[in-house]
This record gives C-alpha cells, structure tokens and sequence, in this order.
C-alpha cells in the first residue's frame, strides 16, 4: 500500500460508511479472527458495519467476540445479498481471488461497493481499489494490525480487537512455529498481550475443546498415514465413511496433516479427504524448507496458498486422487531431496 493509498482510505473512513466485511470459504482461524479484528474497529470508527462469511467455521471459533453478529452466506442468502448491495465498502480478507468466497463469488463480482484487500496469500487478483498484500506476513490478522497503524490508530485497540488478531496469528503460525512468524510477529503478538488478550484462555479456547470423536477420528487418520521415504512425502486419507464413522463436525480435521509433516525426515505432506456431498476430494498440502507447495498445487490441484501451505481439491475418487499424487512425485525427486 502507497502513502497515497493510506490517504485514500483515511478519507474514505472519515464519514460514516456502510461496510461488509468478507472472508474465504471454510473459514479459518485467520479468517474469522482478522474479519473480527477489523469488525470491531470499523465499529469503534462509528460505521455501520457486518462480517458476511460464505459458509460455517468450526466450533473451536465459536466464542470469538462479535462471533454471534456473524452472518452466514450459504444459509442467509436473501439478507447477506441486500447488505452487499448497500455496500459502500467491501474489505475482502484472508484470499486472493473472489472465486475462494465459493457460491459467494458471483455476489461480490457484481457489486458496485469500492473494495479493499488485506490479505497474503501469493499472486493476488487485482479487483480491488486499494490491495494490501504481503506475502511476507504470517497472517491476515498481523496485517490488520499493520493496517490500523498504518491510518495511526493502534490505540484504539482494545481487548476485543486483541483477542480476534491473536487467534488469526496463532493458528496460521501453528503458535508461532512456522517460518512465517518473524521477530515482528512475536513484537504484535507481545503488544495484543499487553492491550488485553489472555494469551492462556485463547489457546485453551482454540486447541483444548476436543470431543472423543475428534481424538478418535485424528486415531483412524493416524493409521491411515503412508510414508514414501524416497521422496520424503507422507500422506493420510480420510474417507467419508470413516468421517461419518466418527460423527464429523466442520474443524474436526484440522492439523492433521501436521502430524504426517512431523515425522522425521519428511519435508513434504499431504491429506486427502473424501467430501461425497461435494463430490470432491478435499486437499491439504504442508512443507518445510524451499519446497513450494502453492506451486505444485497450483500445477496439478487447482489450488494454491502459500510455499509451505496450501489447499487444492480432486475431482476423482479419493484411491485414484492418491494415484495422482503419487505418480507425480517422481517429477519432483530432485526439489524434495535438495533441502
Ligand atoms: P488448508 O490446507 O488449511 O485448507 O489451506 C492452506 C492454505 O492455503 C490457507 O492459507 C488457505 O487459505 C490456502 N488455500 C487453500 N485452498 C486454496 C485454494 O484453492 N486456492 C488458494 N489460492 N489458496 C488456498
Ligand atoms: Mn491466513
């Protein structure tokens, strides 16, 4: 963002607006937190503001606060679209391109309302009028912070604010562990400390409300991990009947494809999971080191994100999907066995 920019934008935010705030499907930690984050900030500034989200999160963000004003696209579709059309502004958070808002993507591709993007996945589309995108930053919630210093307004963080932008850059960190955390993301995380968030209940609240069926679920998944050690690969299948095998609920699988990364010498990780409903096998991709995963899910996945996480989906059966996956790592040989 140019300094003409974080002009633009005061200017704009100096009269009352009406303002919807969206973040990607599936939403995420990041996603929930940082549309949270900048929510109750808009509010502070005296605009009329609501977080439309395409579809539900998982049960383990549902005490974040303001969480209860959040409206759902997939189930509310006649109110979220008449607050788009009333749109003045539309913040667009935690994605790089509208088709990542699923059935939403239509209904924002039409809108008229001015758009600003906060996000830092790689290759951001270019629809908005003013793009902030770092690909640098651990999260979407560590750039809405930047973002409110940036209009010099970081005093008006309060515990609230603090508490939505802690969760979005502790779990796209996984706590802080990711290459992505950087000295300036711990110097953030110490100072929404400081104004109020209760770092202790937060991971609590995110990572200490398992069910039984989620532990037993993760157990299945467990057993199903393959280990491919020539190419440093493991990955683990989750098939429908074994989700309705343990009662699935959104968030249940979660993480889990960080345990296949966490084997010992293994750089690269995936999970496939069977999602009948949709008709798709659901793709999550994890590596450590240069090994870039936006990129070979941009290649062979329809997918993308970030080097060292990413998403993508399939289109055949969950065997033939893992068929696939395989049969394309000998490409690859050489990249997973620099590092
Ligand atoms: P996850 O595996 O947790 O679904 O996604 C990992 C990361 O990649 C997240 O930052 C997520 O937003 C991003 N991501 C997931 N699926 C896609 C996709 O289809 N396209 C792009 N560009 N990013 C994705
Ligand atoms: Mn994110």
């Amino acid at each position: 963002m140019t300094k003409d920019d974080i002009t633009g934008i005061k200017e704009l935010l100096a009269s009352k607006k009406n303002i919807v705030i969206v973040p990607h499907k599936n939403p995420d930690g990041d996603a929930i937190g940082s549309t949270l984050g900048l929510y109750h900030f808009l509010l502070k500034n005296n605009h009329k503001v609501h977080v439309i989200v395409p579809n539900d999160y998982p049960h383990f963000l549902k005490w974040i606060p303001g969480e209860e004003h959040i409206i759902k696209y997939d189930t509310n579709k006649t109110d979220s679209e008449a607050l788009v059309g009333q749109a003045d502004i539309i913040f667009t958070l935690d994605f790089n391109a509208f088709h990542r808002t699923g059935n939403m993507a239509p209904v924002l591709e039409n809108s008229k309302a001015l758009k600003i993007m906060i996000d830092h996945h790689q290759e951001p589309d270019n629809y908005a009028t003013y793009t902030y995108s770092d690909v640098t930053m651990s999260s979407t919630c560590e750039m809405v912070y930047h973002f409110i210093d940036k209009l010099d307004l970081l005093e008006q963080i309060d515990k609230a604010i603090a508490t939505c932008l802690y969760v979005g850059i502790m779990t796209d960190t996984g706590s802080f562990r990711f290459r992505s955390t950087t000295s300036k993301t711990h110097r953030v995380i110490a100072h929404l400390i400081d104004l109020g968030a209760d770092n202790n209940t937060i991971h609590n609240n995110v990572y200490d409300t398992n069910s039984h069926n989620r532990l037993q679920l993760l157990g299945c998944a467990l057993s199903n991990l393959e280990i491919l050690p020539e190419y440093r690969t493991a990955y683990i299948t989750i098939s429908q009947n074994e989700l309705n095998r343990y009662d699935y609920k959104k968030g249940y699988t979660e993480g889990i494809v960080n345990y296949a990364l966490s084997l010992s010498n293994i750089i690269f990780a995936a999970i496939f999971i069977e999602d009948k409903k949709e008709g798709i096998i659901k793709i999550s991709l994890r590596s450590k080191g240069s090994f870039s995963v936006n990129a070979f899910s941009r290649a062979h996945f329809n997918g993308g994100g970030h080097n060292n996480a990413a998403g993508g989906r399939s289109e055949v059966s969950l065997s033939k999907t893992v068929e696939k996956f395989t049969s394309i790592l000998p490409t690859y040989k050489k990249d997973l066995n620099n590092d």
